[in-house]
C-alpha cells in the first residue's frame, strides 16, 4: 500500500471501455495518431475512486438528528426513539420510485465530480419485502442510467423494522422474510451482487448475521458486513470466517478481529467521515489493520443520518490526518482496495492495460496534494468505462 506506482509524463490510450496502452505521451501520439485527445494539463491522471459503501438511495436529509447528537443524545438512543434509520424508512416508504431515482442522481453526480467512477449502493431503508425490492429496483435503474458504474447490495438486514419489533417472534419473522421472500426475488431479478447485514450488539447478533449471510450466499449473494462500528460484537471475526468480501466500519474492532482480517482475504473498510460526523472522537484502527497485513479500503458511507459526505477526496485527508495513513496508502485504499471490496480488483482501480477506463484528472502537481488541499474542488474530469461522468467546463 506504500507504493502507488506514480509515474511522470505518462498517459493512457482508451478504446471502447478499456485501457489499451499506458505509455509516455510521444509514444501514445505515434501509436494512436488521429485519436481524440484529452489534455491532462500537467495534472494528475489517476484511477477513478471506488466508493465501495454507500446508502445513496434515500429521501430526506436528517438535519435534526445532527443537532440532537450535538446536545449529547447517542446514536442508539436516537434510534430507540424512532429516529435514525427508522425515520428514513418512514420517509422512503412514502415516496415514489421516480422520486427516489431523481433524488439519487445528483448525489451520484457529486461523487463523480470528486473523481468517483464506481459506486456501491445498498438498500436498507425499505425494511419491508416490498420496499426493499423497490429500493433495489431503483438502484438497478441508476446502474442502467449510468454513467457511473453502480454495484448493488441488498441490506434488508439493516435493522429490525418497527412493526416486526413490536410483536412476539418479530425478529425471527423479519429474518425469515429476508431469507425466504427478499433473497429469492433478488436472485431472480438480479437485483444485487452482495448481501449485507448490520452486525452490531443491539441490532443483529453474530448468529443472526451468520444465518442471514449464509442464506444470501445460497441465492448467489456474496457476504459483506457492517462490522463492529460502535461496539465490538465479534463481527470482524465472523466476516473473516465467512470469507466476506469486506468488513466495514470497524471503529470498535477487537485485537482478535484485526488478526482475523489480517489473515483473510476480507477487505477492511474504514468509513472515517462517519466517525467524524458522529463526533465520536474515534476512528477505525487503520494503522494497526494495515501494519498487521490487512487490505484497507476507504469509502464515504454516504447516508442521510451519519455521513452525508459527497465530496469523496475529503476521505483521503481524513485517512492521513485521522487514520495516520500515508498519502500513497490513502490512494490505494480509495482505488485498488475499494475495487477489491467489491470483488472488482481485476477490472478497475488501476491505470493498467486490460482494466476498465475508469479514470479521473485532478488539477494537482503531486499525488500528495489531493489529501493536503482539503475542501478544494480539484477534480476536473472523470470517466467511467471511457464515458464522461464529469468534466469541468
Ligand atoms: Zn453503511
Amino acid at each position: 500500500m506504500r507504493d502507488a506506482g506514480v509515474c511522470k509524463g505518462v498517459g493512457i490510450a482508451v478504446q471502447g471501455t478499456q485501457i489499451v496502452a499506458v505509455a509516455n505521451d510521444n509514444e501514445l501520439r505515434q501509436r494512436y495518431a488521429g485519436a481524440t485527445e484529452v489534455d491532462c494539463q500537467r495534472g494528475l491522471l489517476a484511477p477513478g475512486f471506488v466508493d465501495s459503501h454507500t446508502h445513496a438511495v434515500f429521501g430526506a436529509p436528517r438535519y435534526a438528528e445532527h443537532e440532537l447528537r450535538a446536545t449529547g443524545v447517542p446514536y442508539l438512543e436516537i434510534a430507540r426513539r424512532g429516529g435514525g434509520i427508522h425515520s428514513s424508512v418512514r420517509d422512503l416508504r412514502g415516496r415514489s420510485d421516480d422520486d427516489l431515482f431523481s433524488l439519487a442522481v445528483p448525489r451520484l453526480a457529486r461523487l463523480a465530480a470528486g473523481g468517483v467512477t464506481t459506486v456501491e449502493i445498498k438498500s436498507g431503508y425499505g425494511l419491508s419485502v416490498h420496499d426493499e425490492l423497490r429500493s433495489l429496483r431503483v438502484i438497478k435503474r441508476l446502474a442502467e442510467a449510468g454513467p457511473l458504474r453502480v454495484v448493488p447490495t441488498c441490506l434488508a438486514a439493516h435493522e429490525i423494522p418497527l412493526e416486526y419489533r413490536e410483536r412476539p417472534g418479530g425478529r425471527d419473522a423479519w429474518i425469515a422474510a429476508i431469507c425466504e421472500e427478499v433473497y429469492p426475488v433478488v436472485q431472480r431479478e438480479q437485483l444485487a451482487v452482495f448481501a449485507d447485514v448490520f452486525c452490531e450488539p443491539g441490532v443483529f447478533g453474530v448468529e443472526e448475521s451468520r444465518q442471514v449471510l449464509e442464506r444470501g450466499r445460497a441465492y448467489g449473494l456474496r457476504p459483506k458486513l457492517h462490522a463492529d462500528e460502535l461496539h465490538d460484537g465479534g463481527a470482524a471475526v465472523l466476516a473473516a470466517e465467512l470469507g466476506a468480501v469486506s468488513a466495514d466500519h470497524l471503529a470498535a474492532v477487537s485485537p482478535a478481529g484485526i488478526e482475523a482480517l489480517a489473515t483473510s482475504d476480507t477487505v477492511a473498510t474504514a468509513l472515517p467521515a462517519t466517525m467524524l460526523f458522529l463526533g465520536t472522537g474515534r476512528q477505525a484502527p487503520a494503522r494497526a489493520l494495515i501494519d498487521a497485513g490487512a487490505a484497507l479500503a476507504l469509502a464515504s458511507d454516504l447516508n442521510p443520518g451519519t455521513s452525508p459526505l459527497q465530496a469523496f477526496p475529503l476521505l483521503l485527508t481524513l485517512a492521513v490526518s485521522e487514520l495516520r495513513m500515508l498519502a500513497a496508502e490513502a490512494w490505494i485504499a480509495a482505488t485498488v482496495n475499494g475495487a477489491a471490496a467489491l470483488g472488482l480488483a481485476n477490472e478497475t482501480g488501476q491505470l493498467a492495460v486490460g482494466y476498465r477506463a475508469d479514470v479521473a484528472i485532478h488539477a494537482v502537481d503531486d499525488y500528495r496534494a489531493l489529501p493536503y488541499w482539503f475542501g478544494e474542488r480539484l477534480c476536473c474530469g472523470s470517466w467511467s468505462g471511457g464515458r464522461a461522468c464529469h468534466v469541468t467546463p
